[in-house]
């Protein structure tokens, strides 16, 4: 079977792609499984730049396809933001409450008609004889006041999506796989994955 390595080092982010990625006629490995090699710095403007970087290192250092996702929350009352800065927005990398409490605290007179935000999931595929290919998924909804929900990550507790009432941290893992930004996102990726299957 063709293995795929996913490059990813975020464990609750990884265990979302895997599951996602079941069944897919590819054999997924993660970074445990191969040499180590250098991360490089996320220093791309655009989700895009990001994860096509990630997944070029993994297939140069590796020989392998690989996949790599870039994310995070785009805040329509901060223009966008926190966007690719959204792992480190508090200054403290992977720090999920400290980056979801200053996102709390900037929003802080924001009305609730003007509380909008879209998880952005842009997921590449580098195969080594250098076919690239780069997708993106968006999920709308709107940030509550107080996270609530215990599964998920990052900035889970805040968002409720669009027709729904509870956050996607309140969602159960296959149904926020079946409409989040990385579902939609690899669901795009699938058919190419299965082509190298
Ligand atoms: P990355 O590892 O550089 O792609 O950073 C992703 C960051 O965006 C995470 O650390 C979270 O803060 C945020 N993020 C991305 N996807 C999700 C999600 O599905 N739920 C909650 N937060 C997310």
């Amino acid at each position: 079977m063709t293995r795929v390595l996913l490059a990813s080092r975020n464990a609750k982010k990884l265990a979302e792609l895997r599951r996602i990625l079941v069944d897919t006629g590819v054999e997924i490995i993660g970074l445990d499984d191969v040499e180590p090699f250098p991360d490089a710095p996320e220093t791309g403007a655009t989700f895009e730049e990001n994860a096509l970087a990630k997944a070029r290192d993994a297939a140069a250092a590796t020989g392998l396809p690989s996949v790599a996702d870039d994310s995070g929350i785009a805040v329509d009352a901060l223009n966008g933001m926190p966007g690719v800065l959204s792992a480190r927005w508090s200054g403290k990398h992977g720090d999920d409450q400290a980056n979801l409490d200053l996102v709390l605290a900037q929003l802080t007179d924001v009305p609730d008609d003007r509380r909008g935000a879209a998880f952005v999931c842009t997921a590449a595929l580098v195969v080594p004889s250098g076919e690239e290919i780069v997708v993106r998924g968006e999920w709308r909804g709107t940030l509550v006041r107080f996270g609530r929900g215990e599964n998920g990550f990052g900035y889970d507790p805040i968002f409720v999506p669009e027709g729904d009432t509870r956050t996607s941290a309140e969602l159960a893992p296959a149904e926020k796989d079946a409409k989040s930004h990385r579902g939609r996102a690899l669901a795009l990726l699938l058919p190419h994955l299965r082509a190298l299957g």
